[in-house]
């Protein structure tokens, strides 16, 4: 039986560490053992640059194409086309500008929610885990995520934290539950970027329990706040490869195990 499952990091604010964390969490699955793909499903190919391509927009085979593929109804193979191999241990459908074109052709498009979602389904039997990585934005390509996805991993910023930011998003998420997705479900929030010295997780934990009671789940570890997350991501490698005996390596570590322990 396929048990594959597949998240999603959502929000629809930039800069709370959604790309960091779907690439961490993937290479983390990667590193016990678990066959993972990540799809870099924002324009600006921020998962893809980060995993160490650097010119994204200079790429062929992305996303994009293959989404455009689903819409024509082309033959390609969708175990290969577009699929590469990461050092790491992943494997990865890249992204790059072209996706903002497909964005806007998809309007036009039939059935125009659940393309990605096909493309997952042929997908998903070759893979333990797929990771998302989504746009901070809720238009139509993050829509074919969220239909596509099985859990969605919330990220939060602690320093900003914005509880109307969450409620749009759960929102979002409720009406596509109800209209074009009922299988899905929030994992959990992750508190991302957590700087001991000015916040305390406690208090932002109590916040968030009594803005949504105990009805979402938070997870118990806490991304620390460090120059080497930033220093990862411009070096185009993992955190784990990085600085793995860091705080930011440990913590996401951690954080993998949880989202482990909960499917
Ligand atoms: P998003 O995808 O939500 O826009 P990113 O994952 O791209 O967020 O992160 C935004 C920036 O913050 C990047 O430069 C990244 O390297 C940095 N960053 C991510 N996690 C941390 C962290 N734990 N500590 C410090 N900086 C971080
Ligand atoms: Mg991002």
């Amino acid at each position: 039986m396929n048990m594959c499952k597949v998240y999603v990091t959502a929000s629809q604010k930039g800069g709370v560490a959604k790309t960091t964390t779907a690439g961490s969490l993937g290479i983390g699955l990667a590193k016990k053992g678990y066959k993972v793909l990540l799809v870099d499903a924002d324009a600006q190919g921020s998962l893809t640059a980060s995993l160490g391509y650097k010119e994204p927009d200079s790429m062929n085979d992305t996303l994009a194409v293959i989404m455009e593929k689903e819409i024509e109804n082309e033959k390609y193979d969708p175990s290969t086309f577009g699929i590469l191999h990461h050092d790491e241990g992943v494997d990865l459908v890249p992204c790059n500008i072209e996706l903002a074109a497909l964005e806007v052709a998809l309007i036009q498009v039939l059935s125009r929610e659940t393309v990605l979602k096909r493309y997952i389904e042929k997908v998903r039997k070759n893979y333990d885990y797929i990771i998302i990585d989504s746009a901070p934005s809720l238009g139509l390509v993050t829509i074919n995520v969220l239909v596509a996805a099985d859990k969605i991993i919330i990220p939060v910023q602690a320093a900003y934290l914005s509880i109307k930011g969450l409620e749009q998003l759960i929102k979002t998420i409720g009406r596509v539950r109800v209209s074009l997705n009922n299988n899905l479900g929030i994992d959990g929030i992750l508190i991302t970027m957590l700087n001991d010295r000015t916040i305390y997780a406690r208090e932002i934990v109590e916040l968030l329990n009594n803005a949504y009671g105990k009805a979402i789940n938070i997870y118990d570890s806490k991304i620390p706040l460090s120059v080497k997350a930033v220093e990862a991501t411009t070096k185009g490698v993992s955190i784990y490869k990085h600085a793995p005996k860091g705080k930011v390596a440990e913590a996401y570590t951690r954080f993998t195990e949880e989202v482990i322990a909960n499917a």
